[in-house]
């Protein structure tokens, strides 16, 4: 018997389903799927997870930074450890199939470790597919390779990182928060990520009023020079001027060239910028399609098909229901080699390319399947054809004859297979011979005025700190989409719906600005410093580095003052405190006023 890891129990199920023959088992709550030489188990995520030992009975600054990451099973997921190691004890083989990044990585190679104590990831078989469809599900699994020991290494290095810097950096600003508010119980929390993220908010959000009215003169000749083709007169640009009234073509040139217009396949990020939806609801609406079968894997960085056939085969299902012009296809869409063992750039297979035809993909997810429909079908876009036409003018200027070839017009002959804006200006060529010119002078002023007294409001939406994180290299592209709504959840309590800081965002996000200077570029430093690793004997030393950031910002820490924070009526000095409501059934920040006896929201 062999047992398959699945990422999570839908996966779990559409492979069962693809394979054929399964029936589902329940044992203890947790659902399987037994078929054959099969035993298909699916995960939840992470069912093992970094935790720091000692952490939870420090009770000063000084006792850290706590460096001893231990993997714990998450108690809500004993069952589910259980039946694994159970079925992985009685199995011939075990073969990991979570989804294809480094997240799937540990999360497989943890379970397989802790049940079947195996370490090597080269010893360790893994089915890497880019879609849930059967052609590629079945090879997967019938020809499994050795696990990406880069991948992995990536993956636990990202998990480690976050466990060390996180736990540590938030139990001491939580300890700093306790001392100044003691009836205080939700945690403060910083992250790796989610600080920078959290600074960048606080600066980036606002409103004010800005007195600007800055005058400009601009005052300048403007000489034009006219060729007079009979009954018209167009502009010649030429270097240097004639002193004569009339000048010489002597040739006619016309240049071919082709002009590239396919636009690169998309990868996660790409998606969430095209999307004018939020990051988190694209992701979702994403994963959802994938584990139809209708989409490839879609986090990734690759805008690259590992296999041209599964191209060409996307292209001629497309051609089944839409009518494609002859010159476009898969061969002109752009290459962008990318590191090996990675999956796809993210497409409609063509299961999904049917179900999009024939109506079966509907509402939230038609509306991202036709983003990523589209972006394909300009993928495979021909060349524009361009023409450009330059004439050579011989004539007279101050210093002697001049020879010159100089740009008179440009076109386009497949104008018609254009993706994007093209626009010229159609012009008659002259043949050669001498042509009379008309010179023109006209003195020009220009004033313009900047208006005063003008308000500026800054507000960012999901889309805009996803883009921004992407841009500045933080978070990885299976990540980005969860901090927005982290920051808002009511353990933290840092931003509001709009993305504007609440109080709490704002003391934060100033102690990471000014005190701690955790700088975005430092976090994305770390993120490409993870990226390089290779081996999982590098993991040590990059350990070290972690641990050495930490104790420095533990440091930092211990200058820092947790700032009054004063009642908005009467301005006494407040008392930060959680209260869980109700009515909203949640978990609130309030600010409880000792003088008025009230409590206020901030
Ligand atoms: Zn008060």
């Amino acid at each position: 018997m062999k047992v398959v890891i699945a990422e999570k129990e839908e996966a779990a199920r559409r492979i069962a389903d693809l394979l054929g023959g399964f029936r589902e088992i329940e044992e203890n709550g947790v659902t399987y799927f037994a078929g054959g030489d099969y035993v298909i188990v699916p995960a939840r995520g992470h069912i093992i997870n970094s935790t720091i030992r000692g952490l939870r009975q420090t009770t000063s600054l000084d006792e850290l930074p706590k460096l001893e990451v231990a993997w714990r099973v998450e108690e809500s997921e004993r069952n589910r450890y259980m039946v694994f190691r159970r079925l992985v004890k009685e199995a011939d083989d075990v073969i990991v199939a979570t989804d294809w990044d480094r997240e799937g990585e540990v999360i497989g190679y943890n379970i397989v470790r802790f049940t079947r104590r195996i370490k090597n990831p080269s010893r360790i078989k893994r089915a890497y597919f880019s879609s849930l469809t059967l052609g590629e599900v079945k090879k997967a699994i019938e020809e499994p390779v050795p696990m990406n020991e880069a991948l992995l290494t990536q993956g636990l290095a990202r998990n480690i990182a976050d466990t060390i810097i996180g736990l540590n950096l938030t139990k001491a600003l939580t300890l700093l928060f306790k001392q100044k508010y003691p009836n205080l119980t939700q945690a403060v929390t910083l992250g790796r990520v989610q600080s920078p993220l959290l600074a960048y908010i606080k600066k980036k959000t606002g409103a004010y009023i800005e007195r600007d009215n800055h005058i400009s003169n601009l005052s300048y000749i403007e000489k034009k020079l006219y060729i007079d083709l009979g009954d018209k007169q167009y502009e010649l640009k030429l270097p240097v001027e004639p002193i004569n009234d009339y000048v010489e073509v002597v040739d006619v040139n016309v240049a071919e060239s082709l002009l590239p217009q396919a636009e690169k396949l998309f990868n996660t990020d790409d998606v969430m910028r095209a999307s004018k939806i939020s990051p988190g609801a694209t992701m979702s609406i994403m994963e959802t399609l994938y584990l139809k079968g209708y989409l490839t894997y879609p986090r990734t960085t690759s805008r690259y098909v590992r296999n041209p056939e599964f191209l060409a085969e996307i292209e001629r299902e497309i051609r089944k229901y839409y009518e494609l012009p002859e010159s476009f296809s898969w061969r002109n869409t752009p290459v962008e080699p990318v590191e090996e063992a990675h999956p796809d750039a993210i497409l409609l297979t063509p299961e999904g390319i049917r179900a999009y035809f024939e109506g079966r993909i509907r509402g939230r997810e038609k509306f991202i399947a036709t983003i990523v429909l589209a972006r394909t079908i300009r993928s495979f876009a021909p060349p524009l054809k361009k023409k450009v036409i330059q004439l050579r003018v011989r004539y007279e200027g101050v210093s002697g004859v001049v020879e010159e070839t100089v740009p008179w017009s440009e076109e386009y002959e497949n104008v018609n297979e254009a993706i994007s804006l093209v626009s010229f200006t159609r012009k008659p060529v002259p043949t050669p011979g001498r042509y009379r010119v008309i010179k023109i002078t006209s003195p020009i002023e220009k004033v313009t005025s900047y208006g005063a007294f003008k308000s500026y409001v800054s507000v960012l939406s999901d889309t805009d700190l996803v883009s921004w994180m992407a841009d500045v290299g933080i978070g990885t592209e299976a990540t980005r989409q969860i901090f927005p709504s982290l920051l808002r959840d009511e353990r933290h309590n840092y931003t509001d719906e709009n993305n504007l800081p609440r109080t709490l965002g704002e003391v934060v996000g100033e102690i990471i600005e000014k005190e701690l200077k955790i700088s975005p570029s430092l976090t994305s430093r770390m993120e490409k410093h993870i990226n390089s690793l290779k081996r999982l004997s590098e993991l040590e030393g990059f350990i070290e580095e972690v641990a050495e950031y930490t104790r420095q910002l533990i440091e930092k820490m211990k200058a820092i003052n947790i700032p009054d924070l004063t009642c908005p009526r009467c301005n006494n000095k407040a008392e930060l405190v959680n209260r869980y409501s109700r009515q909203l059934r949640r978990n609130m920040l309030l600010l409880y006023c000792g003088n008025c006896k009230k409590y206020y929201e901030i």
